[in-house]
């Protein structure tokens, strides 16, 4: 089978790159940052910026963007596990392959050099042109922290697993069969 994994929020700490913009560019503000991130809107967790400004300053600012998108770490316990992963899905007969959306050209070049520069291999790569559209690529299960691409997933008939995260968890939103806090757990899944 094919499995998709997702980039931010999974393999990438997409937050904490923003938080360490902030903390380097905007130092008067990063007292204000409200962590963790409880849900999908920037003023949750960015209360002085408005929405505008936000998708502003993480995906329009020139060299601020490239730092977050570039200097943010991986979710650590995801780049401790990746390798051990692959090759478990690999030894049982799968292929593992990325499917991220990245909204500009821009953030998906800086993309690119961020998976170089953690040398993480997929089988195949695919960029989606939104989170309802990774559904469509040749992939069986997805593993995915955003709500709308995994009920969008497990709608269409494949599988979808939640990487379980503090903004993903409200009790109001849909049970998922399947739930992994750490990537090494989808072995028990798949
Ligand atoms: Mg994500």
């Amino acid at each position: 089978m094919r499995i998709g994994i997702d980039l931010d929020g999974v393999l990438r700490d997409f937050v904490s790159g923003v938080v360490q913009a902030i903390a380097i560019h905007n130092p008067s503000l990063i007292h204000k940052v409200e962590l963790p991130m409880l849900g999908y809107s920037f003023t949750q967790w960015l209360p002085f910026w408005t929405e505008k400004e936000s998708d502003d300053y993480v995906f329009r600012s020139g060299d601020i963007t490239e730092y977050i998108y570039t200097q943010a770490p991986p979710i650590a316990t995801s780049i401790v596990d990746f390798n051990k992963i692959r090759k478990y899905l690999h030894d049982n007969g799968h292929e593992l392959c990325l499917v991220s959306y990245q909204p500009t050209e821009e953030v998906m070049e800086y993309s690119k050099y961020w998976i170089d520069k953690h040398n993480l291999r997929f089988d195949d790569v695919y960029w989606s042109s939104g989170h309802d559209t990774k559904k469509d690529f040749d992939i069986d299960w997805m593993i995915d922290d955003n709500n709308q691409v995994l009920y969008s997933v497990e709608d269409s008939g494949k599988k979808a697993i939640r990487f379980v995260t503090a903004y993903n968890m409200h009790e109001n939103y849909r049970h998922m069969k399947y739930e992994i806090n750490r990537l090494k757990e989808i072995r028990k899944i798949i």
